[in-house]
């Protein structure tokens, strides 16, 4: 048995969902002709009351088009120094939208109100950069998959309305921290000035993400996604599998998340793990008691035909739709027995 805890893009369309894509109506979306990408759009829009949405080809093209309609060049924008809009998107604020990011010292990837008021700029100052968005996400990935408190996201919206600040979420897992804590779709549409939602992590679409706006904001959008080259044809084939998704997928992420605990569980019972950042979804990340290697660790999961991968400098694990109860089962036996020596 191979089982890949690396990340929850690795899965695979099932043969379901295969036979959705294949049978899909399609046309060329940049004439707008392509109709099932056009009804997931109003799907999920409709999901989150919002008026408008487009599909990306991924989530940082969803991301990056959101943060260069929000911004101008020299602007700033806060976010939390963990953030995937600054670690693992290469760059791109500063390459697409000319903005600097401002970073708060959040807990675990989330970051509440009061530090968001610190660090806005004056704008009657000349001097500084123009604070004008703010970016949370949820979950936050780098964080160890960690939910917002949804009366913090208020009391930010509240912030950035009083300094004139645009709210954007990168929501790429929102649909883990709504199933796990119980929350609904409309609530986030209402708070958000935009939201980036992804169809290719846990709810194990191939390809896509979505933007989430205004009807002026996603026709606007559509100029910015060209320029990136994000423009597709035919795309009913992969947006399909997209309305698949989110009919069947999203109820079953508390599995993925029951099965998260039950690892964390069994990885603070190992001598050589030092600390695990509490599980509240699907990601765990830990690190191991001093004079033990993560590179061994890993090779010895490896042994048992087993993948994870760091994270930094320490090790992480993300559990998915291809990963079944009985790989998880496996999985909870080897880590058991698992032996490591001190280097
Ligand atoms: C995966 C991810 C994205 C988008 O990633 P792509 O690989 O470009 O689709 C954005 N934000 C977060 C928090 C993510 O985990």
């Amino acid at each position: 048995m191979k089982v890949n805890l690396v990340s929850d893009t690795i899965t695979k369309p099932t043969a379901e969902m295969l036979k959705v894509m294949m049978d899909a109506k399609v046309g060329d979306d940049m004439y707008r002709e392509d109709e099932t990408t056009i009804a997931l759009e109003q799907k999920i829009a409709g999901m989150f009351g919002m008026e408008a949405a487009m599909f990306f080809p991924s989530g940082t093209m969803a991301n990056q088009t959101g943060i260069k309609l929000h911004t101008q060049p020299g602007d700033q924008l806060i976010c939390d120094k963990d953030a995937h809009i600054f670690h693992y998107e290469s760059g791109g604020v500063s390459f697409n939208s000319g903005v600097s990011c401002r970073m708060v010292d959040g807990d675990r990837g989330t970051i509440k109100a009061h530090q968001v008021a610190e660090v806005i700029n004056d704008p009657n100052s000349f001097h500084s950069p123009m604070t004008t968005l703010v970016s949370l996400e949820n979950t936050a990935n780098k964080g160890g998959g960690t939910c917002y408190d949804f009366q913090e996201i208020l009391k930010i919206r509240e912030v950035c309305d009083s300094h004139n600040l645009k709210l954007h979420l990168d929501g790429a897992r929102l649909w883990n921290a709504l199933v796990a804590k119980g929350e609904s779709t409309t609530q986030y549409g209402e708070v958000f000035d935009s939201i980036s939602v992804c169809l290719s992590k846990g709810l194990g679409c191939p390809v896509g993400s979505v933007l989430l706006g205004t009807e002026e904001f996603i026709n606007r959008a559509y100029r910015v996604r060209k320029i990136l080259g994000g423009a597709m044809r035919q795309i009913g084939y992969l947006t399909s599998a997209g309305i698949y998704a989110l009919d069947n997928n999203i109820a079953r992420l508390s599995e993925d998340h029951r099965r998260a605990k039950e690892l964390e569980a069994t990885l603070a019972s190992l001598p050589f793990v030092k600390s695990i950042t509490p599980v509240e979804t699907n990601i765990i990340i830990f690190d191991l008691e001093e004079g033990y290697s993560n590179t061994a660790f890993i090779e010895a999961l490896k042994g048992y035909n087993i993948f994870i991968s760091p994270m930094g400098a320490k090790l992480r694990m993300v559990t998915h739709l291809d990963y079944t109860q009985e790989m998880h089962e496996y999985v909870l036996d080897c880590l058991a027995k698992l032996e490591l020596v001190t280097q």
